[in-house]
């Protein structure tokens, strides 16, 4: 029987470099992803300027991996 080609929509630890750990569901075939940002740092967030935003950077953030 062929082997389904459709990748696996699965959880995966996220790990962002601020130290917060999280799942979430994504397409990956890694089982953990690291970023840069993530809600709990990020100043749109926490409301605190430390950081710089590049244009959008949360957007795409929240749509690659399907936060909101
Ligand atoms: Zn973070």
């Amino acid at each position: 029987m062929k082997k389904d080609i459709q990748p696996e929509y699965k959880k995966v630890q996220v790990t962002c470099a601020c130290g917060n750990t999280f799942e979430t569901g994504s397409v990956t075939d890694k089982d953990e992803i690291k970023v840069e940002i993530c809600s709990e740092c990020h100043p749109f967030f926490t409301g605190k300027q430390k950081l710089i935003d590049k244009g959008g950077r949360v957007d795409k953030f929240k749509k690659k991996y399907d936060l909101d």
